[in-house]
């Protein structure tokens, strides 16, 4: 999200949360979101602001510092280009199940809906240190899992994000301290199928 300012350099700032910081709750903690969401988060941002100030990305749109950037600039925008589309792939309303064209595309890569939530997790479960792990639509149209190291993201690679779990230990810390397969589980009863269909339509 930007906000142009009179020196015509953009303000890249922290998007509402599409839902109240004790809504993922008992999954998710109340205290959780308010380190994940109001200090991880929001600490990207600032830090980007702060690094792209008089440079030549003063005036660039996130995706095309993702796209171009290198070293700390590119780990903050990324950081925060992720988390932005991390929140939106959680949902209050539950473990949801996805719509049948969905399910039916899901189902022809991973066998069904419950044996893509396996796959998802174990391919989490195998990332070592902190990153992410991601359903992405490559150019060629295939869906694959793919975990990234530290801030990288799927726009590196010229794949399309559909889904994605920040496996960083500060996203489940607090709740399942090193138990990051608990969390896992705890992710996908908050899954918000809804958002996978908007990011395949696209
Ligand atoms: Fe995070």
């Amino acid at each position: 999200m930007l906000v142009a300012n009179v020196a015509n350099a953009v303000q890249h700032e922290l998007p509402k949360l599409p839902y109240a910081p004790d809504a993922l709750q008992p999954y998710m903690s109340r205290e959780t979101l308010e380190y994940h969401y109001g200090k991880h988060h929001r600490g990207y941002v600032d830090k980007l602001n702060e690094l792209v100030k008089g440079t030549d990305y003063a005036d660039a749109p996130l995706e095309t510092i993702v796209r171009s950037s290198s070293g700390r600039v590119f780990n903050n925008a990324a950081q925060v280009w992720n988390h932005n589309f991390f929140w939106r792939c959680l949902t209050p309303d539950g473990d949801t199940a996805p719509s049948r064209d969905v399910a039916r595309l899901i189902a022809k890569v991973f066998g069904s809906v419950n044996e893509f939530k396996q796959a998802f997790k174990a391919k989490a479960l195998e990332k070592f240190g902190s990153g992410w792990t991601w359903l992405v639509r490559t150019q060629d149209h295939r869906l694959l899992l793919l975990n990234t190291d530290d801030a990288e993201n799927p726009l590196k690679f010229g794949a399309a994000a559909l889904l994605a779990c920040d496996v960083w230990e500060h996203a489940y810390y607090i709740d399942y301290r090193n138990d990051r397969a608990k969390y896992l589980d705890a992710y996908c009863h908050v899954l918000n199928w809804r958002f996978v269909e908007e990011t395949l339509a696209q």
